[in-house]
C-alpha cells in the first residue's frame, strides 16, 4: 500500500467509525479543534465548520468545578492519556454523558503535536443504571424512598442536626384498617390508594424533608431542621387531617384514617435506624389509644423495647435448653361433675425474672420469629400427654391447646396440625384448638376456610375469649366450630352485676341455639359456679374447680378427684325459699321465727355481698330486704336483683320512707311490695304467702307448672 492509500483508508476509517473523534492542536494557545469527524457531528449536533478553532469547553456548558474536569485539564497539562465520563450537552441543549478517551499524538521528536479525543455516547446505559438505583432506593408502587434509602437519609439528618445543633422527627405512619379494604375492595384499589396517600404525604412536606414508604401501609415522614416541637405536632394533626379525607376512586369514595407515632431526636443516637424503631413504638401506642391520633415516643417505651429484645433472645435459649413446660387445668362438665377436658397452658420460669406470663412469651416469640417452632412444641407436647394419660386408663380426655392467630394463619396451619397428629398417634377428636375471637375480625374469609378443613381433619374448636371482641354471635353460625369460652371478666362479678349476667346468659342461649357448648373460664368461688349452673352453662374452668397444675400434679389430680358429684348439691328445688337480707341480727333473727312456722327454707344475709351469693346457689323465690344498710339501700339491692333472677319476688320492709326513692323502685318493677316497719306478723305472713302465690302464677312458676 502507498502511502497515499494508507492515508486514504485512514482518513475513511475515521469518518465512517461510530466513535465520535476531535483532534485538537496542541501547539496553539487554548488547545483548538482542528477536524471532527461525523461521529462527533452526529451526537453532539455541531458542524465540524461551527467548531473548528473552538476549545471543547463550549460541550461542557455548567461551569461547575467537577472532579472529572480537574482531572481532564491535568491530564492536559501532563499531556498523557486521560479517560473520564463528562456530563456534556448537545446542541440542543440535551443531556450527553461523554466517556472521553483523550491521547497525545507525538512528532518524530517526541513532542506533543495534537491530541486526538475519543468520544462514546453513554448516556442510555447512564439512565439505564440511575434508573436502577432509582429502583433499589425507591418503593415501586408509590416511587417514594424506600426503607434502605431512608436509613441513609436519615443516618445524614443525623449528622447534620448534630453539626448544626438542630433537631430532627421522625414520624411513623400506619394506616388503620387499610387490611380489610385491601382485602374486600381488591389490591388494586388497595395499590390506588395507596399512591394517593404518597401524594397526599409528599405534598404536605418541605424541601429537604423525606417521605418514605417503608411496606405495605407503613410510611416515614423524616422533618429535619426542626425549629419547635410545636411545628411537628402542627405537621402531624395536618397529616391525620389530611389523610382522613376521602380517596375517591371510580364510582366510590373510601375513607381511611392514619396513626402515628413521633420520635424526636438531635442526632446523636448511635444508629439512626433506632429512630424509626422509636416511632413504631408510639404508633403502636397510638393504634392502642384507638387510632386515627398521634403519640409521642417516650423513654418508658425504650425499655420496654429493650426489654423485649432481652426477652427474645432468651426465649431462643430457653425453646433450645426446652426450659419451657406446659401447665393443665382442668375442664369440668356441669352435668357430670366430671373432668372432661383440660387446657394446656405455657408456663416459663425465667433465671432472673421468675414467671413470665404466658403472652408476654408469646408475643416475644412472635417478635422473634419463633411463634412457630413454640406452637408446634406446644401441640405435641399436649398430645403426647395425652396418650400418656390414656395409658393410665383415662382415655378419652380432651386436650385443649391455644393457638396464635400467626400461626393460624399461616397457609400450612392445617397440615401441620395432621402432622402432629399422626406422629403423636392422637385420635384427632381428642384435640381441640382453642381460637381467639379476634381472628375472624379482618380475615373472615379465610378463616372460615381454615376452620372447615379442621373440621374435616376432625379435631375440635373452640373460640377463646368470647365477648371481647366485636364479633356478633350470629357471625358465629357461619363458623364450624364447636364451643365458645366465655371470657373470665364477665364471670367476675356475674354473681351480683346484672350486665354481666345478661351478657353471658345472652351468649348462652344464642350458643346453644347454634348447638355449641358454653365454657365459662375463670370461675373461683362456688357461688359463681352454681350461678352459672343455674343458667345452663355447660362446662366450668377456674380456680374453683382446679388451677393450672404441671404434667405430675394433674395427674395425681385426675386420678384422686372423688368430689365429681357432689358439687351437685346446690341448685334443686326443695321447699319454697325466702332469703332475708337485714343489716341489724336481731331483725333477721324476729323475721326468721316468725315466717319458718309457715314451712317456708329460710336463707338470711347480713350484706348484699352474701345475699348475692346465696341467691347465685340457691333457687329463691321471695326476697325480703331492709331498706337502709350500710354498704347498698335495699331498693338498689332489688333492682339488681330483678336483672339478676327476675322472676324472683321482691319485698322491702323499712322503717324509712323516702316515697320518691321507694315510688321509682316501684315502677320499675324491681319492688313488688313495700312494708313499714315495725310489722304487723300477721299482716306480713300474709303478704309473704300471697308473694309465693304470686310467683307460682306468674313468670317461672307458672312456666314450671304449664
Ligand atoms: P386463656 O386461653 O384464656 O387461658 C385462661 C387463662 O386464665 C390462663 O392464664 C389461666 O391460668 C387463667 N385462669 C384460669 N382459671 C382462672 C381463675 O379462676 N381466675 C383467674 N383470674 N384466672 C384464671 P394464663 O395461663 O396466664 O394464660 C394467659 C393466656 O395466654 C391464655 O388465655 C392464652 O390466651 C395464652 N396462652 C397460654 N398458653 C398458650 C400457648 O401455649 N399458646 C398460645 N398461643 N397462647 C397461650
Ligand atoms: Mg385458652
Ligand atoms: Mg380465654
Amino acid at each position: 500500500m502507498t502511502a497515499e492509500m494508507s492515508l486514504q483508508l485512514l482518513q475513511r476509517s475515521v469518518e465512517s467509525t461510530y466513535n465520535g473523534i476531535v483532534i485538537c492542536d496542541a501547539r496553539q494557545p487554548d488547545l483548538p479543534i482542528i477536524y471532527v469527524n461525523p461521529a462527533f457531528e452526529r451526537m453532539t449536533g455541531y458542524t465540524l465548520a461551527e467548531v473548528r478553532g473552538r476549545n471543547c469547553r463550549f460541550l461542557q456548558p455548567e461551569a461547575i468545578d467537577l472532579p472529572e474536569l480537574e482531572e481532564l485539564r491535568t491530564g492536559l497539562r501532563e499531556q498523557r492519556d486521560i479517560h473520564v465520563v463528562l456530563r456534556n450537552c448537545r446542541k440542543n441543549g440535551e443531556l450527553l454523558w461523554n466517556e472521553l478517551f483523550i491521547s497525545p499524538v507525538l512528532d518524530a521528536e517526541g513532542e506533543t503535536t495534537h491530541f486526538v479525543g475519543v468520544l462514546n455516547d453513554v448516556t442510555e446505559q447512564r439512565r439505564y443504571e440511575s434508573e436502577l438505583m432509582f429502583t433499589i432506593n425507591h418503593d415501586v408502587l408509590t416511587g417514594l424512598p424506600n426503607r434502605s434509602l431512608l436509613e441513609d437519609r436519615l443516618a445524614q439528618a443525623c449528622s447534620m442536626a448534630r453539626r448544626y445543633r438542630k433537631r430532627l422527627a421522625v414520624l411513623f405512619i400506619d394506616l388503620d384498617g387499610f387490611k380489610p379494604i385491601n382485602d374486600s375492595m381488591g389490591h388494586n384499589i388497595g395499590d390506588q390508594l395507596l399512591v394517593e396517600v404518597a401524594g397526599r404525604l409528599s405534598q404536605q412536606v418541605r424541601v429537604g424533608d423525606t417521605v418514605g414508604r417503608m411496606g405495605s401501609d407503613e410510611f416515614i415522614v423524616l422533618l429535619s431542621d426542626l425549629d419547635s416541637e410545636a411545628s411537628v405536632v402542627d405537621a402531624a394533626e395536618r397529616l391525620i387531617r389530611i389523610l382522613a379525607q376521602p380517596y375517591v376512586f371510580d364510582g366510590g369514595a373510601v375513607h381511611v384514617t392514619a396513626s402515628i407515632g413521633i420520635t424526636l431526636s438531635d442526632g446523636q443516637l448511635e444508629h439512626s435506624a433506632q429512630l424509626i424503631q422509636q416511632a413504631d413504638l408510639a404508633m403502636f401506642k397510638a393504634k392502642q389509644a384507638g387510632r386515627n391520633n398521634y403519640q409521642w415516643f417516650t423513654d418508658d417505651l425504650d425499655h420496654e423495647v429493650v426489654e423485649r429484645l432481652a426477652l427474645r433472645n432468651e426465649l431462643r435459649r430457653a425453646i433450645q435448653d426446652s426450659a419451657l413446660e406446659l401447665y393443665y387445668q382442668p375442664q369440668v362438665d356441669g352435668r357430670s361433675g366430671r373432668v372432661t377436658g383440660i387446657e394446656a397452658l405455657l408456663r416459663w420460669q425465667h433465671p432472673t425474672r421468675g414467671f413470665i406470663p404466658p403472652l408476654e412469651l408469646i408475643h416475644a416469640a412472635e417478635d422473634a420469629g419463633q411463634i412457630i417452632f413454640l406452637s408446634l412444641w406446644v401441640l405435641e407436647a399436649a398430645c403426647r400427654f395425652n396418650r400418656r394419660l390414656a395409658e393410665r386408663g383415662l382415655a378419652d380426655l380432651v386436650v385443649a391447646v391455644n393457638i396464635s392467630a400467626v400461626f393460624f394463619k399461616r397457609g400450612d396451619f392445617v397440615e401441620s396440625i395432621g402432622a402432629v397428629l399422626s406422629r403423636t398417634g392422637m385420635p384427632a377428636a381428642l384435640l381441640e384448638l382453642e381460637i381467639t375471637e379476634s381472628v375472624f375480625l379482618d380475615e373472615t374469609e379465610s378463616a372460615i376456610a381454615t376452620l372447615r378443613a379442621l373440621k374435616e381433619l376432625g379435631v375440635r374448636i373452640a373460640i377463646d375469649d368470647f365477648g371481647t371482641g366485636f364479633s356478633s354471635l350470629s357471625s358465629l353460625k357461619r363458623l364450624a366450630i364447636d364451643r365458645v369460652k366465655v371470657h373470665q371478666s364477665f364471670i367476675k362479678d356475674i354473681i351480683s352485676d346484672r350486665h354481666d349476667a345478661n351478657i353471658t346468659q345472652g351468649i348462652i342461649s344464642m350458643a346453644h341455639h347454634l348447638r355449641l357448648e358454653v365454657v365459662a373460664e375463670g370461675v373461683e368461688t362456688e357461688a359463681q359456679y352454681f350461678f352459672l349452673r343455674k343458667i345452663q352453662c355447660d362446662v366450668f374452668q377456674g380456680y374453683f374447680l382446679g388451677r393450672p397444675l404441671p404434667a405430675d400434679e394433674i395427674v395425681r389430680f385426675l386420678g384422686d378427684r372423688p368430689a365429681v358429684a357432689t358439687l351437685q348439691s346446690g341448685g334443686e328445688v326443695r321447699r319454697p325459699t325466702l332469703l332475708l337480707l337485714d343489716d341489724e341480727p336481731n331483725v333477721l333473727r324476729a323475721l326468721g321465727r316468725l315466717l319458718r312456722r309457715d314451712g317456708y327454707e329460710i336463707l338470711m344475709a347480713n350484706r348484699a355481698e352474701e345475699a348475692f351469693e346465696i341467691l347465685a346457689r340457691n333457687e329463691v323465690q321471695v326476697i325480703i330486704t331492709d331498706q337502709r344498710m350500710p354498704e347498698m339501700c335495699g331498693t338498689e339491692f332489688l333492682s339488681r336483683v330483678k336483672g339478676l333472677h327476675p322472676d324472683t319476688v321482691r319485698i322491702v320492709l323499712s322503717g324509712y320512707t323516702d316515697l320518691s326513692t321507694v315510688t321509682e323502685a316501684i315502677n320499675q318493677g324491681a319492688v313488688y311490695k313495700f312494708l313499714l316497719k315495725p310489722w304487723d306478723d300477721e299482716a306480713l305472713r300474709a303478704v309473704v304467702a300471697e308473694a309465693f302465690r304470686y310467683w307460682s302464677e306468674n313468670g317461672k312458676g307458672r312456666a314450671a307448672r304449664d
